[in-house]
């Protein structure tokens, strides 16, 4: 702890912790069915209602857009994080919420995985995979410690989580490894599971 030169003799300094901060991987399209859209401004107002902040890949359209604007309009803190060209070329969607512009997709993926200390994954194309699978990789080679949970609410991950478990069928991955990537039904149970120094207190 460092010394602080204005406390007095009997002070002792708490260091506070930092509030909890979510990158969320998601469509830069909305998908073929409102309901994607609707439950990443669930989510996003969830995010506003405990105080949690969002790292986001600083895109204004489709379920990425939806996460951020109803974040914003929560009063969660909001984080884009959004590589050069993607910048230029996206001008005409104004990300909402502080944005850092990065020179490349790999120094883009960094800073987010930096700035999160955990991960929750919306319906989305191979941009939203590949980030998945990126941070759960890292996971289950120890590399950090920060849970991942897939949204699941209308089902749009079962493909992938019964190709999960033909992985570890097949030898590829164990249980325990498999297990490192969670499901949640609703945005509140998945932050329970990431961030649950923000739940409400249950009413008495
Ligand atoms: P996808 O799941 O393929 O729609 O890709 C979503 C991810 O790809 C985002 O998290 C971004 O990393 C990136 N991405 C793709 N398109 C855009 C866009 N138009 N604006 C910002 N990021 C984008």
């Amino acid at each position: 702890m460092s010394a602080d030169p204005t406390a007095g003799p009997h002070t002792t300094l708490v260091p506070r912790r930092p509030a909890p901060r979510i990158a969320v991987f998601c469509g830069a399209r909305p998908g073929a069915d409102p309901a994607y859209a609707e439950l990443a401004e669930e989510f996003g107002t969830a995010l506003g209602r405990r105080g949690v902040g969002l790292v986001y890949g600083a895109g204004g359209v489709g379920v990425m857009g939806a996460v951020a604007k109803a974040a914003l309009a929560g009063g969660a803190p909001v984080t884009g994080v959004i590589p050069h060209e993607l910048h230029e070329r996206e001008r005409a969607h104004k990300a909402p919420g502080e944005v850092f512009v990065v020179r490349t997709m790999h120094e883009r993926k960094a800073l987010m995985y930096r700035l999160a200390s955990a991960f929750a994954v919306l319906p989305g194309g191979l941009g939203t995979l590949d980030e998945l699978m990126e941070v759960a990789t890292w996971n289950q080679l120890g590399m950090h410690h920060k849970p991942v949970v897939l949204l699941n609410n209308s089902g749009f991950f079962d493909p992938l989580l019964g190709f999960l478990d033909h992985v570890v069928r097949e030898g590829f991955l164990t249980p325990a490894e498999r297990a490192l990537v969670h499901t949640a039904r609703d945005p509140e149970t998945a932050l329970d599971l990431l961030a649950p120094q923000s739940r409400e207190p249950a009413a008495v």
